[in-house]
């Protein structure tokens, strides 16, 4: 079971392609996103120019291999820098998507069993959904 919910969020870019639209997240100082060893596919198919950034290519469930953004031996992002985002005005198209509060919804629709069983075997970061669940409730950051 945890491997098809695996396999199905993996698989979800590749078997929706875009175009999507850039999410506008008030991310304030969170960085959970580029930190954690948040796995970022290269979606070559969406314009993502693999070559142009640092990247290996790893087993994704699913999927094959696939191209994802390297990351350092502390589990960042590469391009994470002090102030967040190095290269901000040509991140992936991942990145440009990506909104924690709709993850978290997403999440919940799922029957509790299952959430436990994604969290647990870290399919998904319980950090990120946390930051998803605080934005939408309103807690202060
Ligand atoms: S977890 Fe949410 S708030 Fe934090 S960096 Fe990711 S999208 Fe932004
Ligand atoms: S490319 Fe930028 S936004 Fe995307 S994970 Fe790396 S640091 Fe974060």
């Amino acid at each position: 079971m945890t491997d098809a919910l695996l396999q199905h969020i993996v698989r979800m870019p590749l078997d929706n392609p875009g175009p999507r639209p850039a999410a506008v997240v008030p991310c304030g100082s969170c960085r959970r996103c580029c930190q954690g060893n948040s796995i970022v596919m290269l979606l070559e198919q969406e314009g993502d120019l693999i070559e142009s950034y640092q990247h290996e290519f790893v087993n994704l469930p699913g999927a094959g291999r696939g191209p994802i953004l390297k990351r350092t031996a502390d589990g960042d992002c590469v391009y994470l820098g002090e102030s967040g985002c190095t290269i901000h005005d040509r991140a992936p198209v991942v990145c440009r998507v990506f909104d924690c509060r709709g993850a978290y919804s997403a999440f919940m629709t799922h029957p509790r069993p299952d959430r436990r069983r994604m969290v647990k075997s870290r399919a998904v970061d319980p950090e990120i959904l946390d930051r998803g669940r605080a934005l939408i409730e309103g807690e202060p950051r």
